[in-house]
């Protein structure tokens, strides 16, 4: 499965397609270089702090 990630530079903008196992790391864009968090899927959400016994 793969992801479309854009580029931050303003300038470029440029959407790439990241694999998921690349989700967690930084990827360089391929035109300017700059680098892109891509960023952890979407996450269970947090536990509210409801009790629970
Ligand atoms: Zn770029």
């Amino acid at each position: 499965m793969v992801f479309a990630v854009q580029c931050p530079n303003p300038k470029c903008r440029k959407f790439m397609l990241v694999e998921e196992h690349d989700l967690t790391k930084v990827v360089s864009c391929l035109l300017c270089k700059t680098p892109i968090r891509v960023g952890a899927p979407p996450a269970a959400p947090p536990p509210k702090s409801a009790p629970q016994k």
